[in-house]
């Protein structure tokens, strides 16, 4: 990429008309003593003058001579304005070259913090900042897409909301610092209890969120079962052993996506109804 190359410094410098400029004297010069040679041989071979070429060339008349040392000085000359013009030019040439370099590298860098930046941003927006794991937000933008695929391929899902038991008596008894604990390790227990296609999320506060693809209503109460039972057999520092109550769905014809959510949330309802650390399908 041209970037790169400027970032390297590699790309070449292209001189103008000569990259040797000191050679310009010496070919004012050399055209000095030619057009001198050039003019003895007119006077000797055209004007016919008596006299040998060489003899014409070493000391010819007066006026001859001065004419000729004239024009050899004025050639010189312009070999010299020529060379320090040209010198000039590629000095301001390879400064203006160092500039855009400068400029060039300097855009590049603000591009890349912008990018950093971009990619900062679009984190924050779909991450939950506690857990990490991915935001009410993002998920519903995933299940959006995967409705899709269900409407579109008929391509089925489920979804499982899992919400702690009695988590306000854990703030409430070790204060709200020990509740955040408890909600990391316990978003960690239910990440390491899924399928890696599986979409998990905070769906707010004590409550998360699974998609779970290309599933089955048997499929998926075996995972909840699994979530459940690692739940149970975790133990959180101070607040010790906590329980969920998961509400599960899958998707219906028919349905609409709002009604899988109700279906889901109603589930959990009747799980916490029901007497809690329990799973309940609708
Ligand atoms: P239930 O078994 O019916 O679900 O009871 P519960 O106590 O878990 O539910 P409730 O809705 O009464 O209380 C949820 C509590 O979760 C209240 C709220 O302060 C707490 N909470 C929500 N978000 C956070 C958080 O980010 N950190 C902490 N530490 N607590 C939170
Ligand atoms: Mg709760
Ligand atoms: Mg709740």
């Amino acid at each position: 990429m041209k970037e790169n190359s400027l970032i390297n410094n590699t790309d070449k410098y292209d001189p103008p008309i000569t990259d040797k400029p000191y050679i310009l004297p010496l070919a004012g010069f050399i055209s000095g003593i030619a057009i001198w040679i050039l003019d003895a041989a007119v006077d000797i071979y055209i004007l016919g003058e008596e006299q040998t070429l060489i003899e014409n060339i070493i000391n010819p008349e007066v006026t001859e001579f001065w004419m000729r040392s004239l024009v050899l000085f004025v050639l010189l000359m312009m070999g010299i304005f020529a060379r320090k013009a040209i010198i000039k030019h590629i000095e301001l040439d390879k400064t203006l070259l160092n500039h855009k370099r400068d400029l060039e590298n300097q855009v590049m860098e603000r591009t890349k913090e912008l990018q950093i930046k971009t990619e900062k941003m679009i984190i924050l927006a779909n991450q939950d900042p506690l857990t990490g794991l991915s935001n009410r937000r993002k998920f519903s933008e995933l299940l959006e897409q995967e409705y899709n695929r269900f409407t579109r391929h008929n391509v089925p899902f489920c979804i499982i909301m899992i919400d702690i038991d009695f988590f306000k008596k854990i703030n409430d008894q070790y204060g709200h610092d020990i509740g955040d604990q408890v909600l990391i390790r316990f978003s960690q227990t239910i990440k390491n209890s899924i399928r890696k296609t599986d979409e998990i999320a905070r769906w707010g506060g004590e409550e998360f969120i699974i998609l779970a693809i290309e599933t089955n209503d048997i499929n998926v109460k075996v995972l909840a079962n699994n979530i459940r039972t690692s739940i149970k057999s975790t133990a959180h520092d101070k607040a010790g052993h906590i329980t969920a109550s998961i509400g599960i769905t899958c998707s219906h014809q028919h349905d609409r996506l709002p009604d899988i959510i109700k279906r889901a949330d109603n589930a959990l309802y009747n799980a916490k109804n029901h007497g809690r650390d329990r799973i309940e399908y609708l």
